[in-house]
């Protein structure tokens, strides 16, 4: 039997890689679990999966993960040090899939020889990703896409020589507002935000699936992942997330990655590739779905997209700092502090006051830089307090 850490076991993704697991049982015994701080759901998944060691991050909640996991001989800790020291755990696959930039150090702490990430945290890749990428190859880690995009791109790659790829395309499903006036928009609250029509997920990807920040956050992801250039990456929204990711060759043949929109696909892939395993994932039936259909994004309504593009092709410390203007961002819209377009308008005015420099070159300097971006939005924010209506 194979290893298995979970990083974010309490999360959306944890739940899903929790559900893979329970449909192929005897594939992987589980080492380690973390989560944030939610003690009951990290004791819970620590007991339903098995794990011998549970890492909550909030340093305040140690004594009560370890009176939750009493009797049941699982070890645990709390704090930054016990979320490395459950990354490091003997493990050959780690699933990273906490939410945020705070997934970053755990992450990289897992990096060993012949070792697999799973890797949901997209945020690593856009704050710290050309270090993120060499660091893994440095240190022999294999880094595999569970972002179901970057997971049908990564399968289509497969197709031809990296030299003979044209493009790749992410398809973004458009969110809830998608058909709504930007008037509309403006108005919309956080319970209007959080209605994803296709994916349920969690808070902070879902209101950067309503923005379409998530999509920019992608692009840059894909950049590092598939080592492309800006130019060679483009999105396409479709409503439907059927179609998940593109790849053109110089031929002209398109080799596309289709499947429902159910993370548990591209988590089971992650799993066990090159080898397939059979799940209760939901099934594609085309002749149901009837259409699928497409559309060019529409940067007025979700300047978002432009926002990523253009830090991604500024390069440098500016994908760091756009990320970190977001999480705050977001952060504070979900509490009611800011309106939705001030989320956009808060990485704008970050950005522009921020100078860009250098990409940062470890985790201390993604972290560096993420806590000056901090600081810049937070004080940015009462410009975009949300107006009571
Ligand atoms: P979620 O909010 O449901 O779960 C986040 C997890 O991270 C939880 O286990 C939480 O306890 C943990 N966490 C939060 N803050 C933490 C901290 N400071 N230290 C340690 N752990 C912390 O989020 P999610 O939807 O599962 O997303 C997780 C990641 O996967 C995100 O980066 C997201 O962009 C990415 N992703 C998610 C989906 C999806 O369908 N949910 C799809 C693609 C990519
Ligand atoms: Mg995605």
């Amino acid at each position: 039997m194979k290893r298995l850490s979970l990083l974010g076991a309490t999360g959306s993704i944890g739940r899903s890689v929790a559900k893979v697991l329970a449909d192929a049982p005897g594939l992987f015994e589980v080492e380690a679990v973390a989560g944030g701080r939610d003690v009951a759901a990290l004791a819970q998944a620590a007991r339903s999966l098995g794990a011998r060691f549970a890492a909550i991050a909030d340093p305040q909640s140690g004594p009560a993960l370890a009176a939750a996991l009493e009797g049941t001989g699982i070890a645990s800790g709390a704090g930054p040090s016990a979320l490395i020291a459950a990354a490091q755990r003997d493990a050959d696959v780690v699933v990273s899939a906490i939410v945020g930039v705070a997934g970053l150090a755990p992450t990289v702490a897992a990096f060993a020889p012949g070792r697999r990430i799973a890797l949901a945290n997209k945020e690593c890749l856009v704050a710290a990703g050309s270090f993120f990428m060499a660091e893994a190859a440095r240190r022999g880690a294999e880094i595999l896409p569970v972002d179901s995009e970057h997971n049908a791109i990564f399968q289509a790659l497969a197709a031809a020589p990296a030299a003979a790829v044209e493009k790749i395309t992410l398809t973004a499903s458009g969110g809830p507002f998608r058909l709504r006036r930007r008037e509309e928009i403006a108005r919309a609250v956080p319970q209007d935000a959080l209605k994803h029509p296709n994916w349920a997920m969690g808070a902070k990807i879902t209101i950067d699936s309503a923005t379409l920040m998530n999509k920019g956050l992608e692009l840059i992801e894909a950049q590092h992942l598939f080592a492309v250039p800006p130019e060679r990456l483009d999105a396409v929204v479709h409503p439907e997330s059927v179609v998940h990711g593109l790849v053109s060759f110089v031929d002209g043949s398109v080799v596309a990655g289709l499947a429902m929109p159910d993370m548990c696909v591209p988590i089971a892939h992650c799993l066990v590739h090159p080898e397939r395993v059979a799940t209760t994932c939901r099934r594609l039936d085309l002749v149901k779905l009837g259409r699928l259909t497409f559309e060019a994004p529409d940067e007025e309504r979700f300047p978002a997209l432009r926002l990523a593009r253009a830090a991604m092709e500024a390069g440098g410390a500016l994908a760091t700092m756009l990320n970190a203007a977001n999480e705050v961002a977001v952060a504070a819209f979900l509490e009611g502090r800011i309106g939705f377009y001030g989320i956009t308008d808060t990485v704008a005015a970050t950005l522009d006051r921020m100078n860009g420099g250098p990409a940062p070159a470890s985790v201390a300097e993604a972290h560096d830089l993420d806590m000056q971006a901090r600081r810049t939005a937070a004080a940015l924010l009462p410009k975009f307090a949300a107006k009571a209506s």
